[in-house]
């Protein structure tokens, strides 16, 4: 009688703890090592005999601010659920299985029943049931550059503001992109002797598009783009001393952070926003607009399975962005970007704002412009991995190894020209002048030394080396290189390439294998110089405003490489304070 008693009590506290079978560990301190993103990820974990009781992570050194909610959550939800049968945090996959992976290595010395673990499928709440109703002045669809820009300029523009995200962390696609920010800069543009005017600006940006942009908006993107920089410096962004040109940016104005992909924008977005106490309610999706007397007032949203309504005096602001990620959608306009082609894209740009937009009416232009980048990882499709760190220092060859087009050329070009080679594959060939040293970074939080590591990208101390690494007959790469530096010589590119920086002359020399990738959707709902959302009938929809890459008729047919956080920053600052003029 007694023992059943036990049994029973020790059943029901294993399922208030949530924890199904009876561990049996080994009590003590255990270290666990697995790879990581980057490097390897190592935690300590205590257990006691019958309970993972704490787990520490103690080396990790995968990319700050993408992955400090995995670097929380993962251990957390391990110790209060007792189980491994976790989901990875959605944008950090990588450094979510690693932790997992090293907390089950841990438990493995611990005498842990691994599969029992990982069978053990609990009901994970990471938030407060949600209210049935919220009231804001402004409601932000969206946290990523362009939602986070309108934020901060709302609210210092005296709004009240909440922002909603359906990821777990804000920063969407500007977090894993190479964050290149194109303006004219009269002080560093001038230190390196590089003539730019923002008509000239105008002009690569509305004939880079094929004139197919609206020539409006395009003054608002190029001649707002150095009073974006000096806001985005008050708010702490760092910019880098030099100006260089990013792949197909056409001219020497591309802006760099010094912050590693788009990490230094997203902080000091989110610094100021917690600072100001601006509510963000991630992992919340935006269901539906909410509609009343013709006007937008707000929008309804689905957290943790419950529904509720967010209310917004002033207005809401689509931040959603593109839809390169939703493979339907993108061939509905576009019957070749099939889902064998990869994204560079977070995993939600799946353009919500689309199917939220087109139920009020709105406008939509250009949603066949759809860009492809041809330096896309030829694994995940995405932009981490790349060797170039500025495209005058780099050139490109095929299978064979010869060049085949001007690495300067608009992106369209240049991808039309990839999908021609052998496998429609290249490698982008630099040298030292792009790397001082092996320590030395590309714009992902990736050194050359771990990328040659992890074979995403090969080294060799001559050019023959390198063509025996990659499969690519030396003599050929060795001739494809003379021409090229001769070529510098004589001023005259074979390709007509026009824009050189060092040759590629100064060992070692390192080549990075790139394909096609789904990039950046230039179609997207008609908006107005106030930003905000124009119908069918090219009438205002009272209350909505839009901005970033949920909307279109901005970069034409071909978005210059660097105008999207130009883009995304100008245009959500001028949503903020548009938003901003309405009522309350
Ligand atoms: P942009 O560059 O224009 O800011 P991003 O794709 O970087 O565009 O960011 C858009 C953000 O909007 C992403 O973080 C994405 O998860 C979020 N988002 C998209 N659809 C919804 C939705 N239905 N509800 C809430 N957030 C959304």
């Amino acid at each position: 009688m007694k023992q059943k008693k036990i049994m029973l009590a020790l059943f029901i506290s294993t399922l208030i703890s949530g924890n199904l079978f009876a561990a049996n560990y080994k009590k003590g301190i255990y270290l666990g090592t697995a790879g990581g993103y980057k490097n390897d990820i190592k935690v300590e974990v205590t257990v006691s005999k019958d309970e993972i009781k704490d787990i520490k992570v103690i080396e990790f050194k995968d990319t700050p601010v993408l992955t400090d909610l995995a670097k929380k959550r993962i251990p957390e939800d391990i110790v209060k659920y007792q189980t491994l049968a976790i989901d990875a945090v959605s944008g950090a996959t990588s450094s979510s299985r690693g932790i997992i992976s090293a907390v089950t290595n841990a438990l493995k010395v611990a005498g842990a029943d691994i599969s029992e673990l990982r069978k053990n499928k609990v009901e994970i709440k990471h938030f407060e049931v949600l209210k049935p109703s919220y009231n804001s002045e402004v409601i932000i669809i969206g946290g990523g550059g362009a939602g986070l820009a309108a934020a901060v300029s709302a609210h210092e523009n005296g709004s009240k503001v909440i922002v909603i995200e359906k990821m777990p962390q804000v920063g969407g696609n500007t977090l894993i992109s190479g964050a290149a920010f194109n303006s004219v800069n009269p002080k560093k543009q001038k230190l390196q002797n590089i003539e730019d005017s923002n008509e000239l600006f105008f002009k690569h940006t509305y004939e880079g598009g094929d004139k197919e942009g609206d020539s409006s908006l395009v003054k608002i993107l190029t001649h707002n783009a150095y009073a974006t920089i000096t806001w985005l410096e008050s708010h702490g962004v760092e910019f880098q001393e030099k100006i260089v040109t990013a792949l197909g940016a056409l001219h020497p104005r591309t802006h760099k952070p010094i912050k590693p992909v788009g990490t230094g924008y997203i902080q000091a977005f989110k610094g100021y926003l917690d600072k100001n106490n601006v509510e963000i309610f991630t992992e919340t999706e935006a269901l539906e607009l909410i509609k009343k007397d013709g006007r937008i007032v707000g929008v309804k949203v689905k957290r943790e399975g419950v529904e509720s309504n967010f209310m917004a005096s002033k207005g809401v602001i689509l931040a959603t962005g593109g839809f390169a990620g939703n493979v339907e959608l993108r061939q509905k306009y576009n019957k070749n970007l099939t889902e064998n082609i990869p994204t560079t894209n977070h995993p939600k740009a799946t353009g919500d704002g689309v199917k939220l937009a087109e139920k009020v009416n709105a406008n939509f232009i250009g949603m066949e412009h759809i860009q492809l980048l041809p330096i896309g990882d030829p694994l995940s499709g995405s932009l981490s991995g790349n060797v170039e760190r500025q495209i005058d220092n780099t050139i490109f060859v095929n299978m064979e190894g010869k060049r085949f087009v001007a690495e300067d050329e608009r992106r369209d070009v240049m991808t039309s020209a990839l999908f021609k080679q052998t496998d429609s594959t290249m490698w982008l060939i630099v040298d030292a002048n792009s790397y001082e040293n092996e320590g030395q970074q590309n714009f992902f939080n990736e050194s050359i030394g771990e990328l040659v590591a992890k074979e995403r990208a090969f080294k060799g101390q001559t050019i023959e080396e390198l063509a025996e690494k990659i499969n690519v007959d030396p003599t050929t790469l060795k001739n494809t290189i003379k021409e090229y530096n001769e070529g510098i010589d004589k001023g005259q590119d074979k390709y007509g390439r026009k824009k050189y920086g060092s040759k590629i002359d100064k060992a070692p020399y390192y080549a990075g294998a790139r394909v096609p990738t789904v990039h950046h959707t230039m179609g997207g709902v008609q908006i107005n110089n106030r930003t905000q959302v124009l119908d069918k009938n090219g009438e205002i929809i009272p209350g909505l405003y839009a901005a970033g890459e949920v909307t279109g008729g901005i970069h034409g047919t071909n978005r210059l490489g660097g105008n999207a956080l130009t883009d995304i920053n100008v245009f959500g600052k001028l949503a903020g304070e548009e938003i901003s003029k309405e009522k309350k």
